[in-house]
């Protein structure tokens, strides 16, 4: 390999959720002709390793600071044509990303992101749940709870809670009390149901447990929850057993919209 070659990009991949085949078909495609691959944490290694090339320099990032991470990506990319920054759930969710970003682009490299299938995602559908539902919630938050990181003001989940939306809940198993006390102190009922799921789509570990905000936290204590979980909150959970479910307006035969004529004049 010469030295007046041109650098290669540096690629922020979302590898999914966890499941390998949840990866985009680009990010394969692009793990398939890479160089080098820094991969985030245990939930993606295997996308990585099933899919990277022989010869293919693959790292674990996990005991490296962000200097180092990023000066590994920078060496990467001055010996190989695709190099990819693999990242669990999309990349643009609590992955750092712009802090990484800017000393490539400092160093004068080209990178770009390839989104990802997010946990958020990846944990209702594990469960059959749905996100959003007609007259019910039409809103997502996704969100997390302060820990180390402090929230910024007026993104408090009790104030977030408040909206009666679906609340995704990141980064914050380890503080289940926190999510209960925001909820109940911005109204939500003691026996509202929670969602709670580890390793959503992971073959063989993921595992879902339905509870309500009153108690699920002992229900995740006794099933040793404790890392790698989502957290939702939301009005459509359980929707699937409903008797008044409300039918979305799309599919509705009354309902004329762009692709599809109404073939029914509207009930009275
Ligand atoms: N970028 C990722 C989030 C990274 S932050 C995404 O889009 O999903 C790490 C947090 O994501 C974890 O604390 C957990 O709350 C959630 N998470 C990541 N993978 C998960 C999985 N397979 N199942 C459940 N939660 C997961």
């Amino acid at each position: 390999m010469t030295s007046d070659r041109l650098p290669g990009t540096v690629w922020f991949v979302g590898a999914g959720p966890g499941d390998p085949d949840l990866i985009t078909v680009k990010g394969r495609k692009l793990l398939e002709q890479s160089g080098a691959v820094l991969f985030a944490g245990s939930l993606v290694d295997q996308a990585a390793t099933l899919f990277a090339p022989e010869g293919c320099e693959i790292r674990d990032s996990k005991d490296m600071t962000l200097e180092e991470m990023t000066d590994w990506l920078i060496d990467a990319a001055r010996r190989h044509a695709t190099v990819v920054r693999l990242q669990t759930g999309d990349p643009g969710l609590y992955g750092a990303l712009i802090e990484m970003t800017r000393p490539l682009t400092a160093a004068g490299l080209a990178w770009a992101v390839v989104p990802g299938v997010s946990s958020a995602m990846a944990a209702m559908a594990a469960a059959g749940e749905t996100l959003t539902l007609p007259e019910v919630t039409q809103t997502v938050i996704l969100t997390r709870v302060a820990g180390r990181t402090p929230m910024p003001p007026g993104e408090e989940l009790e104030a977030l809670a408040a909206h009666r939306t679906t609340l995704c809940i990141f980064l914050s198993i380890t503080l289940l009390h926190k999510v209960q006390e925001a909820l109940l102190a911005a109204g939500w009922r003691e026996d509202a149901p929670i969602l709670v799921v580890q390793k959503a789509s992971w073959p063989g570990e993921e595992k879902i447990i339905r509870g309500t905000i009153r108690d699920i936290k002992q229900k995740c204590q006794a099933e040793k929850i404790g890392s790698q979980a989502m957290i939702v909150a939301s009005p459509t959970l359980g929707a699937a057993d409903w008797t008044d479910l409300i039918r979305s307006k799309l599919y509705d035969p009354t309902f004329t919209h762009r692709f599809r004529k109404a073939s029914e004049k509207p009930h009275a």
